[in-house]
């Protein structure tokens, strides 16, 4: 077989047979009475891989984000800080809620929120900061957790891409006031379209709840009776079931991942391709490697390094993507481009870096390859 005709896929879920048969169970069964069983299942098994009391199943992590933030009283005229380097639903629902985000820089040595940054920019309309765990990447949850109990604001941790790293022995997202998952097709372990709101605070906990609940309170014993505006953000019960399914092989699902990255790492070193390195794992931390990231190049703002790869790889049938474009340069957020400090690595880091296909099915040689066509592409 030629080797132009491969196609590479830059990720796909891994869904086995136990996936099927639970979901077809759900599908047949898990109705009336049973329309709830994967769901709570899929929960508990959530709670104890996290160690977290409490985990409510959602339609995504972008609706866990947002219930957790209007439950903290997030609205109009608040400040929530985060990262300018993000994907876009960390910001949508403080968009949706009236408040402004105020974007800082990240660290060049975990492409994660810079604590000083972060100190710097709280005013005292900051509501909150979110630590978003970029491509399973730790944020410095020591320095953010201190700074957020100095100044009373709560962190909150987008753990969207970081299931399976460890922060000095603490899984990402069990850390903050809340935390939230993403279940997309995309990410590590997936349910089509899901997520998860988790936390240790029963308070926020029972709110969260009824706010998930089209605002009906637990005890509430009137049907049909909503006791607040709340959201509908639930998870199925049959997307549920497959969320089942895949916290059985969390470990292998995990394992695969950091399996992957560190297979790139050494194709890279036996074929002498030259980069500034791959996704930092930091003393203390385990990362969960959700997406094998390089960077090619020394940090530049100006190269087209990360565009021109992207092309020559896709003429190779490899589907590479760009790493995050900072927020603050994307049209809904281009006025709130902080003029004070510019930041730095957010603007520097993704011309010269790029997403490598790091599907749980990738072959070997399939990595050899990719790492074959970078380097051809690069000479
Ligand atoms: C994928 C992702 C989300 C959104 O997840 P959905 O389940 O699609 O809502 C949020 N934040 C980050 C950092 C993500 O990567």
């Amino acid at each position: 077989m030629s080797s132009e005709i491969r196609k590479i896929p830059y990720t796909k879920p891994s869904i086995t047979e136990l996936e099927v048969q639970y979901a077809t169970d759900a599908a047949a069964n898990g109705w009336g009475e049973h329309c709830y069983d994967y769901i709570v299942r899929f929960e508990e098994a959530f709670k104890a891989h996290l160690g977290v009391k409490y985990a409510i199943a959602t339609s995504s992590c972008t609706g866990a984000l947002h219930m957790g933030m209007h439950a903290l009283g997030i609205g109009p005229g608040d400040e929530v800080i985060m990262a300018d380097t993000n994907w876009i639903a960390t910001a949508a629902p403080i968009v949706h809620l009236g408040a402004t985000p105020v974007f800082v820089d990240i660290l060049p040595d975990s492409w994660c929120l810079d604590p000083e940054q972060v100190e710097a920019a709280i005013t005292p309309k900051t509501k909150a900061m979110v630590a978003v765990h970029l491509y399973g990447n730790l944020c410095n949850m020591d320095a953010l957790l201190a700074i957020g109990e100095r100044h009373g604001i709560p962190v909150i941790e987008d753990a969207a891409e970081a299931v399976g790293s460890v922060y000095h022995g603490k899984r990402a997202g069990s850390m903050g006031r809340f935390g939230a998952f993403s279940f997309h097709g995309t990410k590590t372990i997936t349910t089509g379209e899901g997520g998860m709101f988790v936390t240790n605070d029963p308070d926020l906990y029972e709110q969260v709840l009824t706010l998930s609940n089209h605002g009906r309170a637990r005890g509430q014993s009137k049907q049909f009776w909503p006791d607040m505006v709340g959201f509908k953000y639930k998870m199925s019960n049959i997307q549920a079931a497959i969320g089942c399914a895949q916290m059985q092989r969390i470990n292998e699902l995990v394992g695969r991942k950091r399996e992957i990255l560190q297979s790139y790492k050494e194709e890279f070193e036996n074929l002498g391709v030259t980069c500034q390195g791959f996704n930092p794992e930091l003393d203390g931390c385990l990362i969960g490697a959700w997406m094998t990231t390089v960077v090619i190049d020394v940090p530049s703002e100006n190269s087209t390094l990360s565009e021109s790869l992207q092309t020559g790889l896709k003429s190779r049938g490899i589907d590479a993507r760009p790493f995050f474009a900072p927020l603050s340069s994307t049209p809904p957020f281009q006025s709130l481009r902080n003029g004070r400090s510019h930041c730095k690595w957010s603007y520097s880091i993704p011309p010269v870096a790029l997403n490598l296909p790091c599907s749980h099915e990738i072959s070997k040689s399939d990595i050899s390859y990719v790492a074959n066509a970078i380097k051809e592409a690069l000479s």
